[in-house]
């Protein structure tokens, strides 16, 4: 935690080249370009700044920190707004270089990192609009400000935080035969665990182990994503509720080889070798890896081998893992579909990525947590939907292993449609919806 940070905000310290945090919005426009030393603490991002040595720098947990708060949400807004005043009233950013360029590069990061990708987008669309024909003047600045403000965050966003939205409706009525049920319609609470409405399960919460595993050990490591499984396990880490609910029979007995004997890959046992245990965790991996699908491929499989020893469960997870990863880069559902089959995938996973979904009854679908009707359904879900919400509620709706169909259909759903299709009432009724959101972008800094 970037305490420097926490003081800023917290006890309004005058730490941005001696302005508070309030008295930066009232800066006169000679001192707003004059003053180098505030922008940093106005729009923190995970770069360490070149000229100012001693502004602060997010990591994930600040940056967490800041993105639950409603007053530097706020803040945020209200310093956006300031930022296109001062760049609408004066014109001497519109040239080939300007310092205010990083500066503009800088609040697309953060407000990305800390709010949203629509504010960050909002932000850049009117710094495109403002510099109007000059901005053919800055091609070295704006390839940058493209970058950051790119719709594949957006999509990164939908895939992760869209995992947990398909588990927190999902997860009432898991366990629940098709058709015994009310319709879901909206989170409630409820369901084996009793959890309240917006509250997520396992599916979530391996993910958040995942991702904080990619991020702060800089890639895959297989003893510390155990560790991180076992500290959820045990003691509630990542949990929505502060106790860790959903595990399977799978997951607990590797988890218990990991802590008895060391084993940092699953081993086979009884028939429960091909749960969904690994597919439904899935999608940090593509958020973190997008631009190249081997490393996806490779880390899908390598995490699922930590838990779960099935080649069955691998083919699925990297199936998913690059369907994922193609449609964040931006390539459609359709196009990808007919790229992934063009790769050698082994029975029963070629049988369900070959199968025409339009014309299939809800009937000849399953939802148990057989990791070929998980990826099946979920497919089944987006195909016949026309948006995010729709699948999601579509795949819950199939009972059964319900959390986790979820799970999977919002993460397709979320990198097909993108965070900012994603419903506002299932944002903000999702719990530790900002912690995800933010765990989102520190995938891909
Ligand atoms: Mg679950
Ligand atoms: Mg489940």
């Amino acid at each position: 935690m970037e305490m420097k940070l926490k003081l800023f905000h917290d006890a309004k310290a005058p730490l941005a080249n001696g302005h508070k945090r309030d008295s930066l919005l009232m800066m006169p426009d000679d001192e707003f370009e004059s003053n180098h030393g505030f922008i940093q603490w106005a729009f923190p991002t995970a770069k360490k700044s070149n000229q100012n040595f001693n502004a602060p720098v997010l990591d994930l947990g600040s940056a967490i920190w800041l993105a639950e708060r409603n007053d530097v949400s706020e803040f945020l807004e209200d310093m956006s707004v300031r930022f296109l005043e001062f760049l609408k009233k004066n014109d001497h950013w519109k040239s080939r270089y300007n310092h205010n360029h990083l500066r503009i590069s800088r609040a697309i990061d953060s407000l990305r990192l800390l709010h949203s990708w629509e504010l960050a987008d909002w932000f850049y669309g009117q710094v495109k609009t403002f510099a109007g024909q000059s901005l053919e003047l800055m091609p070295d600045a704006t390839v940058h400000w493209e970058a950051k403000a790119s719709s594949k965050h957006d999509r990164v966003a939908g895939a992760f935080v869209g995992l947990a939205v398909g588990d927190a409706l999902g997860a009432p009525v898991e366990f629940c035969r098709r058709g015994t049920f009310p319709e879901v319609t909206e989170y409630r609470a409820g369901g084996k665990f009793d959890l309240p409405a917006g509250a997520w399960t396992d599916d979530t919460a391996m993910a958040l182990c995942l991702a904080h595993s990619l991020i702060e050990g800089d890639g895959f490591n297989a003893k510390d994503l155990l560790t991180r499984f076992s500290r959820w396990l045990e003691k509630g880490e990542n949990t929505s509720t502060g106790v860790s609910v959903g595990v399977g029979q799978n997951t607990l007995r590797t988890l218990g080889d990991f802590w008895r004997k060391g084993t940092l890959v699953a081993e086979r046992f009884g028939s429960k070798n091909e749960g969904n245990g690994s597919l439904m965790r899935l999608s940090p991996v593509a958020c973190h890896a997008y631009t190249d699908l081997q490393k996806v491929r490779d880390l899908a499989s390598a995490q699922s081998r930590t838990t779960h020893a099935s080649d069955i469960a691998d083919e699925c997870c990297q199936y998913l893992g690059e369907l994922l990863a193609r449609m964040i880069d931006g390539q459609t559902y359709q196009v990808v579909k007919g790229e992934l089959l063009k790769s050698e995938w082994n029975y029963p996973v070629k049988s369900v990525l070959e199968a025409d979904y339009k014309d299939t009854s809800e009937g000849k679908i399953k939802s148990t947590g057989y990791v070929v009707d998980t990826l099946q359904a979920s497919i089944w879900a987006v195909e016949n939907s026309k948006s995010f919400e729709g699948a999601v509620l579509k795949a819950v709706n199939l009972g059964d292993d319900a959390d986790t169909v979820g799970a999977v259909a919002g993460q397709i759903a979320g990198a097909m449609y993108g965070y900012s299709e994603v419903a506002r009432h299932l944002k903000t009724g999702l719990v530790d919806e900002r912690k995800i959101y933010v765990t989102s972008q520190f995938l891909f800094l």
